[in-house]
């Protein structure tokens, strides 16, 4: 480093210091380094190239001034940022104040990448590494291979296949995977990962759930390093975030994730995102952040039909080394309809019945087994379940919606239950109404077309509506 460089550096900053809001001069200002004095040249290192357009930005102004106040009037400012990995020959960024006449400095001009030094330090990255090395966290038994493709899922499979052959490059950006749990989000995911890798090797590909991505963030907030945390996901070439329904409510996270998720749009990146709703249906989550969700193509997977399970079935047993008969194959795909992951769990419920009390797979084990599955889950479906279920929902005592005030929300809720309690148990309707809030049939009758008209009508009721059924079925 150039003394002069650093002399007057530091002179600048004593000026930007004083004009600025501390915290902000610490996170934007720390990291920069002063490299050279030429002339009136000052070059400055910034740790990356988000650095460099935030400074832009935000600073510039004040930068400007406090070079002017120190070299004089034709004062120059040249950037210098280290790309990360080995994009040594990459041109880095350079800058002449007033900045929009930009000019280029040679490439020799890069010192050691910065990033490498820093990757040491950040959380993000595993330690120790020549280069900065990102683990891609796929699944390397979710592939393309193994994804039976069928009706209810073409066209996600195949955009998905177009997205690996040219990430960013296609207008499925983001690509906005949704369903029903159990349904292949996830695995499709990962298979659009692996097959980035498979081509080009060169690229960073993160496989993240949402869970862990609001968790790092946390703690990267707690321990004082978002711009680590954000460095880190802007170098992703292709982002996968898994369940991004997760962020509904949690408005820090939803900043930074749509800042991250312009910069990686703008500079090309792919992004890959899986929920369980469809962008409009989620709730609580910024506007801005549904509205680029929609961007390039939201695509839904939907249960699978008899063909496409009987089809996962047959790959799945010659996966584990197992023959079944044709008969107990269909039998097993005609009754687990709406979930592959019971699908799956049902033919390893028959095939450890069998092996556990050494019995041959026959017909009638298969039906037994099945037979527990199925009942097993189905008689806790009471309607006081269910009551209870609505009441947690909507965070109500119980008591409410038994007692006689006609309150809306209450109203709402008591319905809501008389609904799904017609839906998902055999009692009539005097017995609902009797146990909901002791009212007649007509009561329970005209909950039931209320729920109907409003699921058509009101949005924020659908998603009420198809929240709740969700926790049912998930205990089917
Ligand atoms: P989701 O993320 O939608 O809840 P998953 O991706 O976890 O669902 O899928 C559940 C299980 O079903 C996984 O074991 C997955 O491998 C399997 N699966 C889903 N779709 C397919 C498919 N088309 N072909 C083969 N297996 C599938
Ligand atoms: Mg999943």
């Amino acid at each position: 480093m150039s003394e002069g460089a650093d002399f007057v550096w530091k002179e600048c900053l004593n000026y930007i210091k004083d004009n600025i809001p501390e915290k902000a001069y610490a996170t934007w200002f720390h990291p920069i380094k002063a490299v050279k004095l030429q002339g009136k040249v000052l070059t400055i290192q910034v740790p990356s190239k988000f650095y460099y357009e935030y400074l832009e930005e935000n600073y510039i102004k004040i930068v400007k001034s406090s070079l002017t106040k120190n070299l004089g009037k034709d004062a120059k400012l040249v950037y210098q940022i280290m790309m990360e990995k080995n994009h040594r020959t990459e041109t880095p960024y350079s800058v002449n104040i007033p900045s929009s006449q930009k000019a280029q400095i040679k490439p020799q001009e890069v010192d050691a990448p910065l990033y490498m030094e820093r990757g040491v330090a950040n959380p993000f990255v595993i330690p120790g590494l020549q280069k900065l090395k990102i683990n891609s966290q796929l699944n390397t038994n979710y592939t393309f291979d193994n994804f039976i493709e069928g009706d209810s899922n073409r066209l996600a499979r195949s955009a998905g296949r177009q997205i690996a052959k040219r990430p960013g490059g296609t207008s499925f950006n983001p690509l906005f995977i949704y369903s029903n749990v159990g349904l292949g989000k996830t695995h499709l995911a990962h298979a659009i990962g692996l097959e980035v890798k498979r081509i080009q090797p060169e690229k960073t590909v993160l496989y993240v759930s949402t869970e862990k991505f609001c968790q790092q963030f946390q703690e990267a907030t707690k321990a004082n390093n978002r711009n680590d945390f954000i460095h880190f996901y802007q170098m992703i070439d292709v982002l996968i975030v898994d369940d991004i329904h997760f962020i509904s409510g949690k408005k820090g996270t939803q900043e930074v994730f749509f800042y991250i998720f312009n910069h990686l749009h703008q500079s090309g990146k792919q992004i890959i995102l899986t929920s369980d709703k469809a962008p409009i249906d989620i709730q609580d989550v910024e506007q801005r952040l549904i509205s680029r969700f929609k961007w390039g193509l939201s695509t839904e997977i939907q249960t699978p039909d008899y063909t496409t399970r009987l089809a996962i079935l047959r790959q799945k047993m010659e996966f584990d080394g197992i023959a079944l008969s044709e008969d107990i194959l269909a039998y097993i795909a005609e009754n687990i309809k709406t979930n592959i992951r019971e699908l799956e769990g049902a033919l390893n419920s028959v095939i450890a019945q069998s092996t556990l009390n050494k019995k041959e797979i026959t017909p009638e084990l298969v039906e037994k087994t099945l037979a527990n599955l199925i009942s097993n889950s189905k008689k806790d479906i009471t309607i006081d379940y269910i009551q209870k279920l609505v009441c947690d929902y909507f965070k109500l005592p119980l008591d409410m919606i038994q007692s006689k005030t006609r309150k809306r929300d209450i109203v709402q809720a008591r319905q809501l239950a008389m609904y799904f309690a017609k839906k998902y148990t055999n009692a009539s309707l005097s017995t609902i109404g009797t146990q909901i809030g002791k009212r007649d049939h007509a009561t329970v009758l005209h909950a039931c077309k209320t729920v109907g008209n409003l699921f058509e009508t009101d949005r924020m009721f659908k998603s009420y509506v198809d929240d709740i059924n969700k926790k049912i079925v998930a205990e089917i």
